[in-house]
């Protein structure tokens, strides 16, 4: 039977999602898929709070970061990367394959991304733009995006706000206009409710301004927003257009749950993501395990990195939660893959708690941890 896939995505999905990937054969210009992408574009400018322009591609969470790099960076131009873990380290290296200067602000393992560290860095160099983790998936580090904007807009305004939201849209909250981020990147595997197989971007207008300014050519050719701006445009004005054929049933599946999300009303989102995650870590913590996050302020809400405690391996930990039947992951940050696992607490395994998800994972936890021969601290 299926075992529930309690991973930081991808996440469980809701049966009317399944069920919209089950869907014959669809044309791309057909009168039933045209509005299901264009309400899908209309409906993300609600769950970012944003005016600009969203795009959804066939891809996943890192086309964004290949999209982002490739349209708003011009080669030897300047980039602060946040970096609180392995996807800062990847997106970096997305950035440097287009040319980009990279610098990483770095930190210890389970810190966020400090203010002064980004304010000095600012100091010493023009920056194109600046990319923050959100939700760091490999440490469960949550950054907080609206104080590193703030310091950006005082400090740098030029300088292009990128955030890493794979991990956290849906989930945490983020106000695109009124905190002034420029560039938000997911996919919709994880809170967004979804299968995996589409790139989500919320683009604002100054973005899109300044790369119909670029100097250089785009070095990309699927990637390039020339080509998608047109399209997105189209099939919000519910027009037929084509430039590279959209992945249909995900698109069908997206918009099932982009219009859960916004019925079930994006704050309310926020509060329960909230509530699960407390839930989730104080049982962790009366187990008498440790969070990879070195302070609740900073840990993510969607997810949860825990070590493993002395005596238990994750070879063996793992495998127990699965046996009953829930899916965990294991650790993903190089220096510490060994020493923790992962817990995803996103989507309807939140919204909807009458379906136990939380309570059924918890619960293999305990006896799993039991079964190794872990004694509860008293
Ligand atoms: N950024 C973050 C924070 C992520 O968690 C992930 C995926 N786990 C990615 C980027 C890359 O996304 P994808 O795997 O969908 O390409």
């Amino acid at each position: 039977s299926h075992k529930l896939c309690m991973i930081p995505g991808p996440i469980e999905f809701h049966e009317d999602v399944l069920q919209a990937m089950a869907t014959p054969a669809t044309s791309h210009v057909s009168p039933t898929f045209i509005p299901a992408l264009g309400e899908s574009i209309e409906l993300l400018r609600q769950i970012l709070f944003t005016s600009g322009q969203p795009f959804i591609i066939a891809g996943s969470g890192t086309l964004g970061w290949d999209m982002t790099a490739c349209n708003l960076i011009e080669a030897g131009e300047n980039v602060l990367v946040c970096n609180s873990g392995y996807f800062g380290d990847r997106f970096g290296e997305c950035l440097e394959t287009y040319g980009a200067n990279v610098t990483h602000v770095r930190v210890p393992i389970g810190d966020a991304p400090q203010l002064e560290a980004v304010s000095a860095a600012l100091q010493g160099k023009k920056f194109k733009a600046i990319t923050i983790t959100h939700v760091d998936t490999s440490t469960g580090v949550l950054a907080d995006i609206k104080s590193i904007a703030e310091i950006v807009r005082k400090e740098s305004p030029e300088t292009l706000i990128v955030v890493d939201g794979v991990c956290s849209v849906g989930s945490e909250e983020i106000r695109m206009d009124a905190w002034g981020i420029d560039v938000v990147i997911t996919a919709s595997q994880k809170a967004l409710g979804a299968p995996p197989g589409l790139c989500v971007l919320g683009v604002s207008e100054r973005a899109i301004g300044i790369f119909k300014a670029r100097k250089t050519p785009v070095a990309n050719y699927y990637a390039n927003w020339n080509r998608w701006l047109p399209i997105m445009n189209a099939y919000e004005a519910r027009k037929p257009s084509y430039f590279a054929t959209p992945a249909v049933q995900n698109v069908f599946a997206l918009h099932v749950s982009l219009k859960q999300i916004v019925a079930q009303g994006v704050e309310k989102r926020f509060v329960l993501h909230k509530e699960a995650s407390a839930k989730v870590k104080k049982v962790v913590h009366d187990l008498g395990l440790k969070l990879v996050p070195t302070g609740l302020d900073h840990a993510a809400n969607g997810m949860s990195a825990v070590y493993y405690p002395e005596g238990v391996a994750g070879t063996d930990l793992l495998p127990k939660l699965a046996a009953h039947g829930i899916v965990a992951a294991g650790g993903l940050h190089t220096e510490i893959a060994s020493k923790y696992f992962r817990i995803g607490h996103m989507g309807i395994s939140v919204t909807e708690p009458q379906r136990g998800h939380i309570d059924a994972t918890l619960n293999a936890l305990k006896s799993s941890l039991a079964e190794c021969g872990y004694k509860v601290p008293q």
